[in-house]
């Protein structure tokens, strides 16, 4: 609870969340274990609810924020096997690698449910010190003599709460920050619309159809056809009891195809790799949601006076892994919030601290490293689908076994390369790939 009180009578915190997701808790929760009076607000029920159940933490940076986590953390599987299907109509070559080195502890990944795991981590901050309001929308930033200095809410608390200052966790869509002016809305070619759907099955139905023992799990990306040769990714997770299975595609591309993502996620799941592993099940969740995947080119500032921006909201997600990366900004915004109280002031100047924390860890580090791998594929839309196509066919015909001897053969596949791809075009696409992934 609130001590402060300012003259007013009203409530008055020291911080303000915005977004009880990874980013968001992870601030509350340092920030209350350091004896500082903050504000957690979700929109949802209760913390979890409104994000897209499943995915995977690393459990080797999540253990630098949260020592030994998953003792007490409840999540559902190590994944221990991990593979990549570059699929093709009716066909994929399948890359895999399985490790038990990676089931033991302090593990790799392990695959969660974000209604249950939020609500833990959740309840860890309040248990520190946080007051979690649920069913709390912030509605509008307040702005006065030039800086945030709170939020405008409504639900299960109305009207206006102040604070020192904000840290701004609300995920994908940072509309409060777009609506006060500070940042522009991110563009339909830095967002990717995802559609996830949570099946249950048996735990041992998993187990058998993914040839896995005791709570090991595997996860397989799917690429190529996952998105009918779109640029974007698909994924398969398994939790205890569920299979997840999800496919995501640039919004501007799913605009200019005319295509609805529900249909993707429905051709991906017939698909004759897939629909076995899927076959018989009950689907209990059916989500959409968004991804910020422009990268650090598409980044917004994160820095205002009296406000930054962590996670989703501030575009750091590198590929499609925004979990570590959410989790570490709310560490530094709680860092750099702990900073500002100390020397009364919440200004840019001293908030900027924030930004080179960020600059410092691995998360801008990668983030700048791999800043032209999304122009890549905006501006070469059917590179997955023209490589993968190859893939496929070369590696169907290597597995037939003609009446020719091996040197007709190989005419043969080297005509089928230079026919789907010219050899400049092959060293053309290489010397791209070369110097984006240098
Ligand atoms: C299909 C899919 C699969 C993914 N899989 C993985 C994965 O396996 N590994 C990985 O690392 N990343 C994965 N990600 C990305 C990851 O989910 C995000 O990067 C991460 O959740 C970002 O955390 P966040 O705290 O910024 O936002 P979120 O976790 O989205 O949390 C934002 C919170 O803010 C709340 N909120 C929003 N607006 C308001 C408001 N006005 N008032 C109050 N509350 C508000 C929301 O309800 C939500 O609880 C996946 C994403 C998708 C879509």
């Amino acid at each position: 609870m609130a001590k402060n009180f300012r003259n007013t009578g009203e409530k008055y915190y020291q911080v303000i969340v915005i977004g009880a997701g990874m980013a968001g808790i992870t601030a509350a929760y340092f920030l209350a274990k350091a004896g500082i009076e903050v504000l957690l607000l979700e929109r949802g029920p209760y913390p979890g609810s409104k994000s897209i159940s499943g995915g995977a933490v690393y459990s080797l940076p999540t253990r630098e924020l949260l020592p030994d986590f998953w003792e007490e953390a409840p999540f559902e599987r190590v994944l221990v096997d991990q593979q990549y299907w570059l699929m093709a109509e009716r066909s994929a070559v399948k890359l895999g690698f399985t490790s038990l080195e990676m089931d033991n502890e302090p593990y790799n990944r392990l695959s969660i449910m974000r209604a249950v795991f939020d609500r833990w981590y959740a309840e860890k901050a309040v248990s520190a010190g946080a007051e979690l309001l649920n069913s709390c929308k912030a509605e509008d930033l307040i702005c006065e003599n030039g800086r945030v200095s709170g939020v405008r809410a409504s639900g299960s608390r109305q009207g206006d709460i102040r604070a020192g200052m904000v840290i701004l966790a609300q995920g994908a869509n940072p509309i409060l920050a777009e609506r006060a002016g500070l940042i522009k809305k991110t563009g339909a070619s830095d967002m990717s619309l995802y559609v996830k759907e949570i099946i249950a099955f048996p735990e041992e139905v998993i187990n058998e159809r993914f040839n896995l023992t005791g709570n090991r799990g595997a996860v397989i990306g799917l690429l190529g056809e996952a998105t009918a040769g779109l640029p974007g990714t698909g994924s398969i997770y398994t939790f205890k009891e569920h299979v997840g299975i999800n496919v995501g595609v640039g919004v501007k591309t799913l605009t200019c195809k005319k295509l609805k993502i529900s249909e993707l996620i429905a051709t991906l799941k017939g698909h004759p790799m897939v629909e076995p592993l899927l076959r018989g099940g009950t689907t209990v969740e059916y989500l959409a949601h968004m991804i910020p995947e422009g990268g650090f080119n598409a980044m917004p500032p994160l820095v205002f006076d009296g406000m930054v921006i962590t996670g989703d909201s501030g575009g750091l997600v590198n590929g499609t892994h925004g979990i570590n990366l959410a989790m570490y900004s709310g560490k530094f915004a709680a860092d750099t919030a702990l900073e500002a109280i100390n020397r009364r002031d919440y200004s840019r100047r001293v908030l900027r601290g924030y930004r080179k924390k960020l600059e410092k860890s691995f998360i801008l580090k990668d983030m700048r490293a791999n800043r032209e791998v999304p122009g890549l594929f905006q501006k070469n839309p059917t590179l997955f689908a023209d490589y993968i196509g190859l893939v496929n066919s070369v590696s169907t015909h290597l597995s037939m076994v003609y009446p020719v001897s091996s040197r007709v053969k190989r005419k043969f596949i080297r005509h089928v390369v230079l026919n789907k791809q010219p050899l400049g075009k092959l060293l053309t696409d290489a010397l791209k790939a070369v110097r984006v992934f240098r």
